[in-house]
């Protein structure tokens, strides 16, 4: 399993400390090559760079076509945005009743404390916000994102993204956890993070502790390539289960990290046997200069349909899209049930198919699936 696997040892130039911020820093540590530093400094300049010492360590800078490198190394194609590439691509900004807070769908809403992360994904949907600089809430503005929670009973459902809520301090994310758990229609609270991948030195004991609340709380880890679940990513997801948090995972389709068959059944393996369920399997957003990444919808679902039947029914993640425009997350398939007449036709991920007859209770109900 090529895709699984750990590259070849080799000598590594200097094992990082801290992240890498800049085309320089990436150049110094032998990731990028000296002769593209003009372009890749624009690049830096024009989208955020971090790479975190974990996923440097990951890389291998013999291999063009690395996975990993890819996800986070600039590029110069980042420069050249297509017309159908859209700033907003999926129009947080119009849904923002208070600063912080995304409202789109009737039970669950957004809180967005900070716009850092722990590292920069070259086909970040929200790469014009986010960034090691902006978008941290003011002590103020994170009460008034809370009290508007307060003040809305139907939101069922705080979902506290970003950025990544997981590079707040424990100390601060512990207060946002409280606060939320005490709100009696509250009930449940969700994580999107990259952090326990990305960064899993940050999942220590004060940070499992924050993250304790007796309100159901789940975490989505974001994770595209199976090479990311390291032995110290795997042990910060034992420790966030063992402090009794729920784990899915989402996974961006992209073209070059995990557009095939083996890649992504090695992927959705390596969540399960983190006790990660994958919840979502994003087609790419279009945001500008990440053309490179996109993998037709055709393609996507003949992949999934591929893995149905052969791999474990827990690691079938949702397809889906997310409108441009606000409009919501949508299912895009594969399907197996097609209408025919008098009944269903249902394609066997074994094989074959069968017709479903329409029951007798079926007379008169929509034709239409
Ligand atoms: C993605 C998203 C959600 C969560 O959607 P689910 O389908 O419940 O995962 C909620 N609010 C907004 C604004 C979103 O973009
Ligand atoms: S961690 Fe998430 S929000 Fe941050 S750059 Fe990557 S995809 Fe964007």
């Amino acid at each position: 399993m090529p895709d699984g696997s750990l590259p070849p040892n080799r000598p590594l130039p200097e094992p990082a400390a801290r992240p890498l911020r800049d085309a320089d820093a990436l150049a110094a540590a032998g990731l990028v090559p000296p002769g593209s530093l003009p372009t890749l400094r624009a690049v830096a300049a024009r989208y955020a760079v971090s790479v975190t010492p974990a996923m440097a360590a990951l890389i291998d800078p013999s291999d063009p076509k690395d996975p990993i490198a890819a996800q986070y190394l600039p590029h110069p194609a980042e420069l050249e945005a297509s017309p159908l590439e859209l700033e907003d691509p999926i129009a947080d900004h119009p849904h923002t009743p208070v600063t912080g807070v995304v409202h789109r769908y009737p039970d669950r809403a957004l809180l967005k404390p900070l716009l850092a992360c722990p590292v920069y994904c070259r086909f970040c949907f929200r790469r014009e916000q986010v960034g090691p600089s902006g978008g941290v809430l003011s002590e103020a503005e994170l009460e008034a994102a809370l009290d508007w929670f307060a003040a809305h009973p139907q939101v069922k459902e705080a979902i506290l993204t970003g950025g990544d809520p997981l590079m707040l301090s424990p100390r601060r994310l512990g207060h946002i956890i409280r606060r939320l758990s005490a709100m009696p229609h509250i009930g449940i609270i969700r994580l999107h993070t990259r952090v326990p991948v990305a960064d899993p030195a940050r999942v220590n004991d004060a940070l499992a502790e924050a993250l304790d609340t007796e309100t159901a709380l789940f975490l989505c880890l974001h994770a595209n390539h199976a090479r990311e679940f390291t032995p110290e990513a795997r042990a910060a997801l034992r420790r966030l289960s063992r402090a009794g948090v729920a784990l899915l995972g989402q996974t961006v389709l992209l073209r070059g990290v995990n557009d095939t068959a083996e890649s992504l059944e090695a992927l959705l393996r390596a969540m399960l046997e983190c006790r990660v369920k994958p919840y979502y399997l994003h087609q790419l957003d279009r945001a500008p200069g990440t053309a490179r990444f996109e993998v037709p919808i055709a393609e996507g679902r003949a992949l999934l349909a591929s893995l149905r039947g052969r791999v474990t029914g827990l690691a079938w993640p949702t397809y889906a899209l997310d409108l441009p425009g606000g409009q919501g997350k949508a299912p895009i398939g594969p399907d197996f049930a097609e209408r025919a007449e008098g009944g269903w036709q249902v394609r066997g991920p074994l094989g074959g198919g069968h017709f479903q007859a329409d029951g007798a209770t079926s007379e008169g109900s929509p034709t239409a699936g």
